[in-house]
């Protein structure tokens, strides 16, 4: 069960929470290839969810869960994140690599929501500080 210590993890958070462990199942696809230990699921702008799991592969040819809930999401035809949460294999909200907060910046929506912590949730833009292109100053 997730906390709510400081009232942040809200009733949407925690139903994207149960999407993302829904879709956890982690295991070997080959000698070279595993998927499934973390799993994403973002809400859109429209109120729709995608999902998806990583890719781990021997030469890093692979992929995040956020980044295979975000081509889920552009495949259904849909374009803004307005939250986002990933968890590990242990169930545990794992906060976005910086390739991943990368991403959503590049998204175009600074104000999306980010859990990086089962009680704590914190905007793109603020994952980001000093960002390159200025836009979240
Ligand atoms: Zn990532």
């Amino acid at each position: 069960m997730i906390a709510n210590k400081r009232g942040v993890f809200s009733m949407e958070f925690a139903e994207l929470y149960q999407k993302a462990v829904e879709v956890l199942n982690p295991r070997q696809v080959s000698g070279d290839v595993e998927t499934g230990g973390v799993a994403a699921a973002l809400v859109t702008d429209k109120g729709n969810v995608y999902r998806g799991v990583c890719i781990d592969t021997a030469c890093s040819l692979g992929f995040c869960a956020e980044h295979a809930a975000i081509a889920a999401m552009f495949t259904a035809g849909e374009n803004r994140v307005e939250k986002i949460v990933a968890v590990g294999w242990d169930k545990r909200v794992m906060a976005p690599c910086g390739r991943c907060r990368e991403f959503l910046m590049q998204l175009g929506n600074p104000d999306a929501q980010v859990l990086v912590a089962e009680d704590t949730v914190v905007k793109v833009k603020d994952l980001l500080p000093y960002y390159w292109t200025g836009d979240n100053q």
